[in-house]
Order: structure tokens, then C-alpha cells, then sequence
């Protein structure tokens, strides 16, 4: 992944480090393409040294064929300080929502131990800013992982009635999208009918569901590390007069915002399409969380689609659109679905069939 690495350079450049150490899970494989769950990455002007045990050495080497491989064991001392010695770096950025304060101090301890003078600087966003906006086969990979997850939801939404448990309702989701070839999925999946709908992230339960229920369904599927992010509510059985209505605006305002939304507009201003439509219907608090959020190599990522952001939505980036409404005491109703901004619009990559009613 040198083009990555390549950018990431100037990026160091502009901001006058030396190098870089990704310790983040996500931002390491985006980097180098080694998807082990332990190791450093130290990132140079001239060098990229990949730094992780024996577990890890052989995959490393295979994965990561643009980085040098390390092998290193546990103590940070051993090896840390005489590779920054070695790379020439003097002044360090780190991620600092992903370094612990504990770590910090292991870090800062180990030069102290080799007598070397480095300057650690805190630094935030500067690879989920790059992973916000795809490239096209991370795009195609996202728009497999969709795939899976729309002929899964298909192939399961089609068994709901009323009498099942939200648990088994979810285990029949969950074994179609594995299947299908999904890898382990992104998240557990929701599934959460009558009044425990209104909590936007319940767990299934051993509630059965019953007639006229709403039903939320949020799922995802993972190919090749990329993650798709989709949700679709359901009635099991005839749907009363709040659900009619209640849906009827999620709908509207979802149909809406994905129409509406262009590259160049603020994360705000495409929440604000669908949020205003919901507080004209006159449910605006009751869509008390942000219309969406990136999603790639993670499930939650870059940019923020929310009553504040001010994040521009560009060409490439994908992200979901997830209005919903929730009535304590009532339930739920939210629909989702991940896109992509291409030729300056939002085409959907989730497309299992929804509702209509
Ligand atoms: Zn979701
Ligand atoms: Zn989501």
C-alpha cells in the first residue's frame, strides 16, 4: 500500500515530524495491508517498518510487502528506542485516541532508558481523514459486503412472524450472512420489535415477537475487511396508525436526504434534510441520534453526518443514511442504508427491499 504510505509522508511533511507510529488496528492494515491484530507500524520519510512478534512474523511478510518486517518481543526497550535511532526520527507523532496513557508512559520510558532524545507529539484523524474517502476496489469490496448482507436480509426477512424470538430472528440473519461468505461480521446484529425498537442499539432477546409489532433490523456483512452497515424495520402482521405514520416519515426523510444529499455539502446540511422533515412531522425529538457515519475498513468511521458536523462530504467518501424514530414505550422505526458519493451523488450500496406501505 506504498500510494497510502506515500501520502501519509506529506501529511508528516506538513506537519514537521520525523515519522509516525500507527498503532491503530484499522489505520495499520489500510496502511500496509497486514490485518494481524497486534503489531507497529513506524512510518519515516524514507522508511516503513512493520513491528510485531513471532506469532505475526510469517503473515507479516506476506501482508505487508511494503513495509519492512520486524521482529520484535515484548519489551519496548529492546527494540523502540534503537529503531528510531536507526530511522532518524526525532520528533514522533502517535495517534493519541488510540495510545494509552499507560502506553504513553511505556513509551516515553523506554527512550528514557536508552538515553534518546525524542519529541512525541499527539496527533489525531490523519489516516481516518485518508480512509474517509475510498478508493474504487474498496468501494467494490464494500459493495460485496452489501451484497451479502441484502441476499442474507432476504433470504431471513422473509421467515419473521410473529411467535419467533428476537434471538432467533437474529441467528437466522446472522447464518445467512456467513453463508453468503460474509467474514465475521462488523457487529451483532439488532434485532428489537415492539417497545424495545425505541432503543436504537438493543440486543436480541428472548422477546417474542408479536402481531403488529415494528420489527428493527440492523445489520452488516464484511468482505475482504470492508464492512457495509444496513437497517430496515419490518411489521409482523398489520401495522396500527402510529406505525403507518411513524414509518411514513423515516421513509420519506431517508428517500429524501439520499436523493438530496451532493459532494460538497457539510456532514450538517445532509442531516439537516432529513432532520427537518422528521420536526416537521413532528417527531423531531424523538431522532435523537446523527443521520449517519462513515463506514470502510471499520463499522463507525469518517465523516460524521450529524446536526453539527462540519466534515465536507466528498467524492468517494461512503457513508450511511439512518434516520429514525423512537417512541419510549411505542418502539422504533429506522431505516439504513450505506452509499457511495460517486459523479456527486449518493448511490445506494445496501439495497434489500423495504417496506412500503
Ligand atoms: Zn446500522
Ligand atoms: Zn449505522
Amino acid at each position: 500500500m506504498i500510494h497510502r504510505i506515500q501520502r501519509l509522508r506529506h501529511r508528516l511533511n506538513e506537519k514537521g515530524l520525523d515519522g509516525i507510529l500507527i498503532t491503530q488496528q484499522e489505520n495499520r492494515r489500510y496502511l500496509s495491508g497486514f490485518d494481524g491484530s497486534a503489531g507497529y507500524l513506524i512510518i519515516s520519510a524514507r522508511k516503513a517498518v512493520l513491528a510485531t512478534d513471532f506469532r505475526y512474523t510469517e503473515q507479516a511478510l506476506g501482508q505487508a510487502s511494503c513495509c519492512e518486517i520486524l521482529r520484535i518481543a515484548n519489551n519496548l526497550t529492546d527494540w523502540f528506542p534503537a529503531l528510531l535511532d536507526e530511522m532518524g526520527i526525532r520528533k514522533l507523532g502517535f495517534e493519541a485516541s488510540d495510545v494509552s496513557y499507560h502506553f504513553y508512559q511505556q513509551l516515553v520510558d523506554a527512550l528514557k532508558r536508552k538515553g534518546l532524545e525524542v519529541e512525541m507529539v499527539a496527533t489525531s484523524g490523519l489516516v481516518e481523514a485518508m480512509r474517509a474517502v475510498k478508493e474504487a476496489e474498496e468501494i467494490e469490496f464494500i459493495r460485496k459486503a452489501a451484497a451479502i448482507a441484502d441476499g442474507a436480509y432476504m433470504e431471513a426477512a422473509g421467515l419473521i412472524r410473529p411467535g419467533l424470538t428476537e434471538k432467533e430472528i437474529a441467528w437466522a440473519l446472522e447464518k445467512a450472512t456467513r453463508e453468503r461468505g460474509s467474514e465475521t461480521l462488523p457487529f451483532e446484529i439488532i434485532v428489537a420489535s415492539g417497545a424495545r425498537s425505541a432503543l436504537p442499539h438493543a440486543k436480541p432477546s428472548d422477546k417474542v415477537v408479536e402481531e403488529g409489532e415494528p420489527v428493527v433490523i440492523d445489520m452488516g456483512a464484511r468482505y475482504r475487511g470492508y464492512a457495509c452497515d444496513m437497517t430496515r424495520t419490518v411489521c409482523a402482521g398489520r401495522p396500527d396508525e402510529t406505525f403507518m405514520k411513524v414509518y411514513t416519515t423515516v421513509l420519506k426523510a431517508q428517500e429524501a436526504a439520499i436523493n438530496t444529499i451532493r459532494a460538497g455539502m457539510m456532514g450538517k446540511e445532509a442531516d439537516g434534510i432529513a432532520r427537518g422533515l422528521i420536526e416537521q412531522a413532528g417527531y423531531g425529538e424523538a431522532f435523537g441520534h446523527s443521520l449517519g457515519h462513515g463506514v470502510g475498513l471499520a463499522e463507525h468511521e469518517l465523516p460524521r453526518l450529524s446536526f453539527s458536523s462540519e466534515e465536507l462530504l466528498q467524492e468517494g467518501m461512503v457513508f450511511t443514511v439512518e434516520p429514525g424514530i423512537y417512541i419510549s414505550g411505542w418502539g422504533g422505526v429506522r431505516i439504513e442504508d450505506t452509499v457511495v458519493l460517486k459523479d456527486g451523488r449518493a448511490e445506494p450500496l445496501t439495497r434489500a427491499e423495504k417496506l412500503r406501505l
